[in-house]
């Protein structure tokens, strides 16, 4: 097979506001139909104000998904009723398996200057719901940097960077939806290939200047996720300007999702468990 993934449709971000009033653009997850299985959500941060990012996520639920969150600039510290605690400083990752139930708080540390980051929601499969929650803290050092014959470079969050005869495994790896994350980032008019199992899915997030995909003129929008046609690898050329976007893939889970917030379960039943769990004080017991 060689089968050059294409652009089959954009998910527009949309500008909202989460947690204690966060300013941030929602794609993936802004709506009906939004989804991209494993996917549950994409939210990018982006400020140098700090009205839009001081209030932060005070103590909050999740159960039954993976939160990840990736800052680029800035520094906030999570603290979690297991009494964990971690700070993600520029560069690094979070990684966490809400499972059966955790309750955190995700604030910022700093009081001016820029926060800019991601947090990518990924489903569970069913028989991976309830299981206990867990966390992984990634520095940045952890996180490897491949860089490319151009002068592009590309880090390896999750998954495997497989170009050519180049493999890389980033810092996350063994899940049951084999999530890819990549974060690249291309000098004007450079390219770069990346190896896609069939049938897993596939989109890029555009966050900074222009490219487009091989066999293809049309650039893809900046700010909006570009979910990609089926196919065993995408190639990505970048604009006069270069081009940084993430790259994300993953196998479909394909069972029902039932979602109330930061709950998402497969039926209204396990969602009304998990409200009363939250209530009574057992949405985290063992
Ligand atoms: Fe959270």
């Amino acid at each position: 097979m060689n089968h050059a993934r294409q652009l089959a449709h954009i998910i527009p971000a949309m500008n909202t506001s989460d947690g204690a009033g966060v300013r941030l653009r929602r794609s993936l997850g802004s709506g009906e139909g939004t989804r991209l299985d494993p996917f549950l959500m994409l939210d990018e941060f982006s400020s140098v104000n700090p009205g839009d990012y001081i209030a932060g996520f005070p103590a909050h639920p999740h159960r039954g998904f993976e939160t990840v969150t990736y800052i680029l600039d800035g520094h906030m510290r999570h603290e979690d009723h297991l009494g964990n605690q971690g700070d993600l400083k520029s560069g690094g990752v979070q990684w966490m398996t809400a499972g059966r139930g955790i309750i955190h708080s995700e604030m910022p540390q700093q009081e001016e200057g820029r926060m800019r980051g991601f947090q990518l929601w990924i489903n569970l499969p069913a028989k991976e719901k309830m299981k206990p929650a867990g966390y992984r803290d990634i520095q940045p050092s952890e996180i490897p940097v491949h860089t490319l014959a151009d002068g592009g470079q590309v880090k390896v969050i999750a998954g495997h960077l497989q170009s050519g005869s180049v493999e890389i495994a980033g810092p996350i790896n063994g899940l049951s939806t084999e999530a890819l994350y990549l974060d690249v980032s291309l000098p004007a008019g450079a390219s770069f290939m990346q190896s896609t199992t069939p049938g897993h899915n596939a989109m890029a997030y555009l966050f900074e200047g222009q490219v487009k995909l091989e066999g293809s003129d049309d650039l893809l929008a900046t700010h909006s996720a570009a979910i990609l046609s089926d196919g065993d690898h995408a190639r990505f050329i970048a604009g006069p300007e270069g081009a940084r976007f993430l790259l994300l893939a993953g196998r479909p889970i394909n069972e029902p999702i039932v979602q109330y917030g930061p709950f998402v379960m497969n039926t209204a039943a396990e969602i009304e468990t998990a409200i009363r769990d939250f209530q009574s004080g057992r949405l985290t017991a063992a």
